[in-house]
């Protein structure tokens, strides 16, 4: 059985997610050969010369210097086919998501998404992949070849090894009439975002931040400067409960700089990080289902039979988050 690995470039490299599906190919120890959609697809591909692939496809045209589902999805074929292998193994990044479930049809391929495993068994490959909002773990393969495979970020090692000369082949597409353009980049400023899926920790603030306080007073404005004053510190990433980020289309007053793309949940996120401080949140089933991958679990709240108590944290501290926090800051600054 021959694989074949589909990889893009990111501002004219591999980016981690494109290794790390290199790295999973690599692991199975199946023949394979490498195809490169993007600028910079050919120094791409004699970056990763020595990674053992049989060969190396590249396509570098100007269509694809963007990313877009039409000329993608052209592009992507094109090397897919060039390839003529039996499984097909790419990242799961937005690019791709994007694009190739429609090449998998266009193709005829049968397509999995969200693969957190691969392995070679007895000439066949085996996935996993979670299921039901990560509660079921799945082991499988298919009888339907080819077979696409996009594999999740943060769950191999990335490929690591020397640059060479990967003499990669051009493959010419026919990208037909183009439609869209892409006419520029709108995104928040570095400082404004708080989805950081590469830092180690996850700091979730929940609903507390926003209720009423011992004093019998609303501190939201305190609230919103002891998280961001925490975040910047600690280059932590943020999360929510769903409590808190409804609270906004309630019509009540809470911390502007939150919103639904930072709620940990079953109708949220299910982010990747070593460890995770969770405040002033209860911790209730649905919530913390979204913390099965945080490895080192903590909490802090008022109550001591707050759901982190029933066996969801490794440590919960029992204290006013205002106050602690407020501490956790000056010992950062100190
Ligand atoms: C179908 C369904 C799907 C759902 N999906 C999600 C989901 O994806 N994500 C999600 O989060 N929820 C989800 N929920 C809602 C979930 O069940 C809870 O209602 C929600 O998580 C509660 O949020 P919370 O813990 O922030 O708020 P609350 O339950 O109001 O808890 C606030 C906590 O703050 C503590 N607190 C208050 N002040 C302080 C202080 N000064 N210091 C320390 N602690 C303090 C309190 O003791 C309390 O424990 C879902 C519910 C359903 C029915």
């Amino acid at each position: 059985m021959k694989a074949f690995v589909l990889l893009h470039t990111e501002a004219g490299a591999l980016p981690k997610a494109a290794l790390e599906a290199l790295g999973a190919a690599c692991g199975l120890g199946l023949p394979f050969s490498v195809g490169i959609l993007g600028q910079g697809a050919a120094a791409a591909a004699d970056a990763v010369a020595t990674c053992g692939a049989t060969g190396f496809a590249v396509v570098d045209a100007p269509e694809v210097a963007q990313p877009r589902y039409a000329s993608d999805a052209a592009a992507a074929a094109a090397l897919i086919q060039s390839a003529g292998a039996e499984v097909v193994i790419a990242p799961q990044t937005s690019r791709f998501a994007r694009c190739l479930p429609g090449v998998a049809a266009r193709l005829g391929m049968a397509v999995d998404t969200h693969i957190v495993s691969l392995a070679a068994q007895d000439g066949a490959v085996k996935a996993q992949r979670w299921f039901y909002r990560q509660r079921i773990l799945s082991s499988f393969s298919r009888a339907a070849h080819p077979w696409m495979l996009l594999v999740d970020s943060g769950v191999n090692a990335p490929w690591q090894g020397a640059a060479g000369a990967a003499q990669a082949q051009a493959v010419a597409v026919d990208f037909g009439e183009s439609r869209t353009t892409v006419t520029g980049v709108q995104s928040p400023a570095a400082d404004a975002q708080t989805i950081r899926p590469e830092a180690a920790l996850l700091f979730v603030a929940g609903a507390g931040w926003t209720k009423k306080q011992r004093d019998g007073q609303f501190h939201i404005g305190r609230a919103g400067g002891i998280i961001q004053t925490f975040l910047a510190a600690a280059k932590a990433s943020l999360g929510s409960s769903k409590s808190l980020v409804d609270l906004k289309s309630e019509g009540q007053e809470t911390l502007g700089f939150m919103s639904h793309m930072n709620q940990v949940g079953q109708t949220g996120s299910t982010p990747r990080h070593l460890k995770g401080l969770s405040t002033c949140c209860h911790g209730e089933e649905p919530h913390a289902v979204g913390w099965r991958f945080i490895t080192e679990r903590r909490a802090i709240n008022l109550d001591p039979n707050c759901g982190w108590a029933q066996g969801k944290a490794d440590v919960v501290y029992v204290g006013d988050a205002f106050e602690i926090m407020e501490k956790v800051n000056a010992l950062l600054q100190s």
